[in-house]
């Protein structure tokens, strides 16, 4: 990897990201220095060989090239990290995974590639996972040789060396971007902004900024901005060189984006594709059964959007549209009984993801509550229209609870959650899990409580 051969390179951090950095590190001829506060973790880093060293203690970074952080650890707010702090003080650039593989992508020092491949980056507050999967369907369903990485899949670091022709699709967090040196896409997505993740970002200007890096000059060749909120329309305007400036697709659901420019959006079931004016494509998006609702529609137009600047045909583009699989706990439809619909979207772990997922149904039992984010839950005020009841769980369920302004009731725990929605649920209705919060506080991810959720269902359905 890059310019590091024959140096030592601290790396902080020995979750996935982590080890795959290590690895890749030693592949390269550098000597990883590594370190976890957790001791099991470093007890598996040996187990590879790798040195574990205390990278708190006086005079750690001596002898040290650069520190590579996972983007688990939060190193500046709300509480700066000691270990990137006597980086710092010492002078040693600190880094991640992230700038690491562009800019070995970028000089082609990484002697796993045999090819520089094509990087597409997806950044955004929700619709990454969704817009990076189907971006990645599309493009295999054309036969291209496609691989995910990031937040989503695999490490940047332990891909599979592209061949020629490659495309990476990559997923990255607001920490993933804000640490990156480097940062070159051949394509870069914003998909919205919402408030999550404000206590490391030290508020939504933070989060906005650590977002806003992926796009700095001398990044990427083209740019996909979801403009539905101020955020986005003010990047797509300073990105932009003028109106009719190719570089900068906008993507909307619900405006119609027809002037000058490249633009794509939702508007009743049908995507449109704009370019200088003139109509270039369009889609029934009626048939993307897979994918319900306003926002899944954004994912498609920012999908869409990023196939097209990679030379994809709308109608290939289509045709991969209807086929995609989903991804489970985003929108998952786990069972159909007597009319009733029962939908896993145990992602929805803030406000705003929740609210789009139940403007996507109709008549909602909602299950909804557990760790609270930082912005509250004031924006949920006047977006529950579509709720018949909210069966709330959570170790704080009682005051969450109080905070809608919905017919709610303190579940608790999960299995009366599933129990009591049930017994209200009426045909035509949608037994929905959005919470609107982390997990946390009852489970180790958000995927352990959409799991929970399918199995009591599926325990009180058979
Ligand atoms: P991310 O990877 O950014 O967290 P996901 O695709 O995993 O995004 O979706 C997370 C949650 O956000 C989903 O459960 C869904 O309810 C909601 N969501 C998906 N796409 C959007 C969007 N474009 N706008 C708002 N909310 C969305």
């Amino acid at each position: 990897v890059y310019g590091f051969s024959g140096a030592n390179v601290a790396v902080l951090g020995l979750g996935r990201s982590g080890l795959a950095t290590a690895r890749a590190l030693r592949a390269g001829d550098a000597t990883p220095i590594c370190w976890d506060d957790n001791p099991a973790a470093r007890e598996a880093a040996e187990g590879e060989g790798f040195t574990c060293r205390d990278l708190h203690k006086q005079g750690g970074f001596d002898d040290v090239a650069s520190l590579i952080v996972s983007p688990g650890i939060p190193h500046l707010y709300p509480t700066p990290n000691p270990v990137v702090r006597a980086a710092l003080d010492a002078g040693v650039p600190v880094d991640n995974d992230i700038g690491l593989f562009f800019r070995s992508v970028a000089t082609s020092q990484w002697d796993n590639f045999e090819r520089i491949p094509q990087i597409v980056a997806v950044t955004g507050s929700n619709g990454k996972s969704t817009t990076v999967a189907l971006l990645h369907h599309i493009l295999e369903s054309a036969g291209k040789e496609v691989q995910m990485a990031g937040n989503i899949g695999r490490g940047v670091l332990d891909i599979d060396p592209p061949g020629d022709g490659g495309i990476v699709v990559l997923e990255l967090s607001s920490y993933q971007t804000e640490l990156a040196r480097s940062m070159t896409p051949d394509v870069a997505v914003f998909t919205n902004l919402s408030p999550d993740h404000l206590d490391r970002h030290a508020g939504l200007g933070g989060y906005f900024a650590a977002k806003r890096r992926l796009f700095a000059e001398g990044g990427p060749d083209r740019a996909v901005i979801g403009v539905d909120e101020d955020e986005g329309v003010f990047l797509a305007g300073q990105l932009s060189m003028g109106a009719a400036d190719d570089r900068v697709i906008r993507v909307s659901s619900g405006r119609k984006l027809a002037g000058v420019g490249w633009n794509v959006f939702a508007r009743k079931g049908f995507l449109s594709e704009y370019r200088k004016g003139r109509q270039a494509g369009s889609i029934d998006l009626r048939q993307m059964t897979g994918l319900p609702g306003a926002h899944n529609h954004q994912n498609a137009c920012a999908a869409y959007a990023a196939a097209r600047t990679l030379g994809l045909a709308p109608r290939m583009i289509e045709g991969a549209l209807e086929t995609y699989p989903g991804l489970p706990h985003r929108s998952q439809t786990i069972a159909e009984v007597d009319g009733v619909r029962f939908v896993n979207d145990s992602k929805a772990t803030n406000v705003d993801s929740a609210v789009k997922a139940l403007s996507a149904f109709k008549k909602v039992r909602w299950i909804c509550g557990g760790l609270e984010k930082d912005g509250g839950l004031e924006a949920l005020k006047g977006q529950t229209g579509n709720v018949q009841k909210a069966y709330v769980i959570g170790r704080e369920a009682a005051n969450f609870a109080m905070q809608l302004d919905v017919e709610a009731e303190v579940c608790g725990d999960m299995a009366r959650a599933v129990e009591q929605a049930i017994a209200d649920a009426q045909e035509g209705e949608t037994v929905l899990l959005a919470p609107a919060a982390a997990s946390f506080d009852q489970y180790d991810s958000f995927e352990k409580r959409g799991d929970d959720f399918i199995a009591e269902v599926e325990k009180r359905l058979k």
